[in-house]
């Protein structure tokens, strides 16, 4: 392995963490919001909602089974669960045993079930069979709550979302883009810094960056583009061997190489 990358040094990393910790300047803070978000555009330039669909209601049904679950196991039981029940009279009509032994791999199936009997007979009574498009309806339906409903917004309905997930606000926390808890007001104080026509993309690249750099207990520092304008830069390995050895997914190589790391042809 050979790195070439800029890192900040000590001094530098301290001097950014006590200035956002002290209360940035809105103009300083707008500055690095808009680099992070155009290193992070550079490093997912595939970034997409991971579950498999092809409908609005196959995606209120792929995210509602997401809970708890990897998309990865969501999308290899959707293909037979969305070819039984194509709609929403499918599931509220739906066999019980059936339906949980069709989601069984992703865990808390009897809620699941619950959920998505309750959504298709809710969708049929109230939308005459048809996902609505808005945040207020969807969060009214079984199973759906904010996040869930910005997700299907975002990603089927085309309608601007932020995905506030446990990797968002982990993230967006780091970062000092807010202090807020509270998912709905994380949701309010990103929707302030970010373009609202960018709100479903950078949520994806957001989400992106958490799983494969940014880990909640080990975040790759040393191996990370955002580096420079991280308060939170040293919360985990600095050192670019330690660091890319977390570097999870399919992107490895491209994020570190951005992160100035060539690795060998193993990837080491
Ligand atoms: S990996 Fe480290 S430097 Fe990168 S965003 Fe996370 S805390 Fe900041």
């Amino acid at each position: 392995m050979s790195t070439s990358v800029r890192r900040p040094t000590p001094r530098a990393a301290a001097g950014l963490a006590a200035r956002v910790a002290a209360g940035e300047n809105p103009i300083g803070r707008a500055r690095r919001v808009n680099r992070i978000l155009r290193s992070l555009a550079e490093a997912y330039p595939a970034a997409r909602c991971e579950l498999d669909f092809r409908t609005p209601l196959d995606l209120a049904v792929a995210t509602i089974l997401s809970a708890q679950c990897t998309d990865e196991r969501v999308n290899q039981v959707t293909p037979a669960l969305f070819a039984r029940h194509p709609t929403a009279a499918d599931y509220a009509g739906a066999d019980r045993t059936e339906l949980e032994a069709l989601i069984r791999p992703t865990g808390f199936y009897r809620n699941k079930t619950n959920s998505l009997i309750g959504l298709g007979a809710a969708v049929v009574e109230r939308h005459g069979g048809e996902l609505p498009a808005t945040l207020d309806d969807l969060v009214k339906l079984p199973g759906i709550g904010r996040k869930t409903a910005n997700v299907i917004l975002g990603n089927a309905f085309d309608v601007p979302g932020i995905t506030v997930d446990t990797h968002f606000g982990r993230l967006v926390r780091r970062w000092g883009w807010t202090a807020e808890e509270d998912p709905v007001k994380v949701e309010q104080t990103v929707g302030e810094l970010v373009p609202r026509r960018d709100w479903t993309i950078v949520s994806h690249h957001v989400i992106f960056h958490g799983r494969r750099v940014c880990h909640a207990r080990k975040p790759a520092c040393g191996a990370c583009t955002l580096a420079s304008d991280c308060p939170a830069y040293g919360l985990g390995p600095t050192d670019p061997g330690a660091a890319s050895a977390l570097v999870k997914g399919p992107e490895r190589e491209h994020l570190l190489a951005l992160a100035g790391i060539v690795t060998d042809e193993a990837g080491r």
